[in-house]
């Protein structure tokens, strides 16, 4: 039996995997500070991932995409991605070969894909799918705080609350082991949609505020409004830890609630009531998520929330607080280390000279050699094949021709390169682009680390060999540096090896693992006993856990080390101990205090007009997970949840012609899905609302808007103008 974590979302929920009588490995949940034992539909069905009949064990080659891929030994396809790699860079420079990484990358893969990416290739085009999940809330968080770990506390902290506002997430379908920390007898859900947290917030007694799509910004402003005319401000908080107040409030002073209310839609005796519960109360938590994030402002929105949070006295106490709860396995590990376009390791600035030479000794090169910042996810994509844009991509972990805004044009983008190369472990809609697929191991198969939503690193235990004819992230880079002229030495392809190695080069970094590094060290130090390349169980060496899983824990193997899980928060430095809670005496800029922003309301990039008269937003539905790519995979999912549905209230689907079940053409200025139509009385009657997991005709991002924050460069993936048509029964 082998304990790990599930390779799905950010709550990463502790489990073990087990042979069933039938030979495969079976999931069991595990007792683990997010999780206590629980795990959703997704978790449980992890283990079937390891068996999928469509998975990937031979390289896969064709020198242009008209023709079939031929399957070809490793060998030839590495040397063919190293040629062409090289040759692309001498004939167009530099950075005509890019990279695009993931948020379910380990920690270990984000780390060596930017070292490659900038020594290997020596190319600025590197970002990752993170961009479109956790950006706004990053830059939000780093600008108020002069720091950014998603939740500055542990998940368990929730549980004392007396009121929680979330807002624009929707844990009880994308992460329901959450909701056993959601205990409050107060919630307050913001969400256009009666997502079924909002309807567990109502069932308690609690609030569900549905504001227009784009328009939560001004409700945050409105509820700030209400709390100062009510005097539920902490001022002395604001005088001692805060600055910026004032400016901020002149851009609040006008939002009366009854402007929100003709704004939003959210009435104005609700705005009152939401203000009051969460103003009066004593232990309060404010959690943002994608509803606020993925919006042409949405940095400014979520420094909305956090201007809320800063004015009642929440950030930085033991008992209530500010949070972002992160989407993506690894949202927080892989935007801290390197694969993002303006990031060196341990959450250093690309564009920080200091930065740079700390790097640069650590790689053993100069600081002159490392390329600057490079394109946004959307922008690197867009540019594909374009003129100054790059010729090449080597895509990891992702899947950008489901997940991308505007995917037609993101697909069309895809098919301009002169080399595409994607390393997945299924043959996903981005392969069908590709001139090189390269088959690498999955979650199960070999060690890592993740970071989760609260900042705590841990280890994925490796409970079974891959397949025959695969091979690891760590070791493709390896090759691919290797044969691009790199020292093997730089490229270490086990995974402890590049764990020391990213804990040597973040010491004394924002997101310092060189405590982590090594308190997460395997005893034996290299690969799993077993055999090579088997594709059976894995012999366990003797593993470590941190000592918080290991006392609900029968058989993990030996412990290593006496630490607690506490000191597996970053920043852990090598000689002290780790930070579950952020900001208790002061926060990260240099005078110690938070940072009110002055924001305002700005429209969404594109409103309904008589052509489009409704607006689409998006989101996840219970049984998949990102592009659908792995769920999609799994019979009991996919049987779930097979197809794209629209929901809408009933008078939309009136006026449009539709009923239930109703086979629906959505479209957009960029395109068109098909999808099945849904009614439900509690959507707003101006809003439809489509998941984005399914690909083909179903694909919702065919339909999303492009529009990026001036800040985060982050997608407006929640608003985007459609109109509704009927498609006539076969
Ligand atoms: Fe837990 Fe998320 Fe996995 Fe569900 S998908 S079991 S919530 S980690």
């Amino acid at each position: 039996m082998t304990r790990t974590h599930c390779p799905y979302c950010a709550l990463q929920c502790a489990m073990h995997l087990e042979p069933d009588p039938s030979g495969n490995l079976a999931v069991r949940p595990a007792q683990f500070p997010t999780n206590r034992g629980g795990l959703c539909r997704k978790g449980w069905t992890a283990a079937e991932l390891l068996t999928t009949p469509e998975r990937l064990t031979t390289p896969l080659l064709r020198t242009d995409t008209s023709s079939e891929f031929q399957p070809v030994d490793w060998d030839t396809a590495l040397d063919h991605v190293a040629r062409r790699m090289a040759q692309l860079r001498r004939f167009h420079g530099p950075d005509a070969v890019s990279v695009f990484g993931s948020g379910g990358l380990t920690n270990e893969k984000s780390y060596l894909l930017g070292k490659f990416a900038r020594l290997a290739l020596g190319t600025s085009q590197i970002d990752y799918n993170g961009r479109f999940c956790m950006s706004s809330a990053a830059a939000a968080g780093n600008r108020a705080f002069g720091l950014d770990r998603g939740m500055p506390f542990p998940l368990s902290d929730l549980g004392g609350a007396e009121v929680v506002l979330l807002a624009g997430a929707n844990p009880a379908a994308t992460m329901p082991p959450m909701m056993g920390h959601l205990t409050a007898p107060t919630l307050i859900v913001v969400d256009p949609r009666r997502s079924a947290t909002a309807e567990q917030a109502l069932a308690r007694g609690g609030m569900h505020l549905a504001p227009r799509p784009g328009t939560d910004l001004a409700l945050a402003l409105g509820l700030l409004h209400v709390a100062r005319v009510e005097n539920l401000l902490d001022e002395d908080y604001i005088a001692e830890r805060t600055t910026g107040f004032s400016e901020a409030w002149r851009h609040v002073a006008a939002w009366w609630p009854h402007r929100v209310e003709q704004l939003t839609g959210v009435p104005a005796a609700d705005i009152h009531a939401a203000a009051r519960l969460l103003g009066q109360a004593g232990s309060r938590y404010i959690l943002t998520g994608r509803g606020c994030e993925q919006h042409s402002s949405g940095v400014d929105t979520v420094s909305a929330w956090i201007n809320l949070a800063l004015a009642l006295g929440l950030p930085g106490r033991v008992g209530s607080g500010y949070g972002c709860i992160t989407g993506q396995g690894n949202g927080q590990g892989g935007r801290e280390h390197g694969q993002k376009a303006d990031q060196l390791p341990g959450y250093r600035r690309i564009d920080d000279p200091e930065a740079r030479d700390r790097v640069a000794t650590a790689w053993g090169v100069d600081a002159g050699e490392l390329p600057g910042p490079g394109r946004s996810a959307f922008e690197l994509l867009d540019a594909l094949g374009q003129d100054q844009g790059p010729r090449a991509m080597w895509l990891l972990g992702s899947n950008p021709a489901v997940s991308a805004p505007d995917a037609v044009r993101v697909r069309r983008r895809l098919a301009e390169l002169d080399l595409f190369v994607v390393s997945d472990f299924v043959f996903s809609e981005s392969c069908e682009y590709a001139h090189v697929v390269l088959p690498v191991a999955q979650w199960a198969e070999e060690r890592g680390t993740m970071t989760n939503l609260e900042g705590r690193v841990l280890r994925r235990n490796q409970a079974v060999n891959p397949p025959a004819g695969v091979r690891t992230d760590l070791e493709v880079i390896r090759e691919l540096a290797v044969r691009l002229g790199q020292p093997a030495e730089r490229f270490p392809s086990e995974a402890d090896a590049v764990l020391t190695e990213l804990g040597a080069v973040t010491r004394g970094a924002p997101a310092d693992y060189s405590g982590i590094s090594a308190r997460l060290a395997y005893r034996d130090g290299g690969r799993s006993t077993a055999g090579p390349s088997s594709g059976g169980p894995v012999a366990q060496p003797a593993s470590y856990v941190a000592a918080e899983d290991a006392a609900s824990v029968e058989s993990t193997g030996e412990v290593a080390s006496p630490d607690t899980g506490n000191e597996l928060y970053w920043p852990a430095p090598v000689d002290g101990s780790g930070t579950p809670r952020l900001f208790l005496d002061s926060f990260a800029h240099p005078d110690g205090r938070a940072r009110f922003l002055p924001v305002e309301h700005r429209p969404a990039a594109e409103a309904a007009s008589p052509t489009f008269p409704l607006l689409a937003t998006t989101g996840r539905v219970l049984g998949h997970y990102q592009s659908g790519a792995q769920t999609r995979r799994v019979p009991e999912l996919a049987a779930a949840d097979p197809e794209t549905v629209v929901e809408m209230h009933p008078d939309t689907a009136a006026r449009s012609g539709l009923r239930s079940g109703d086979q629906a053409r959505v479209t957009s200025a960029r395109g068109t899905t098909l999808a099945r139509v849904r009614i439900t009385a509690h959507s707003r009657r101006d809003t439809v609302f489509l998941p984005f997991h399914f690909a083909g005709a179903g694909a919702a991002n065919n339909l999303t808007n492009p529009a990026l924050d001036p800040t985060s460069r982050m997608p407006e993936f929640k608003v985007s103008a459609v109109r509704l048509e009927p498609v006539p029964a076969d």
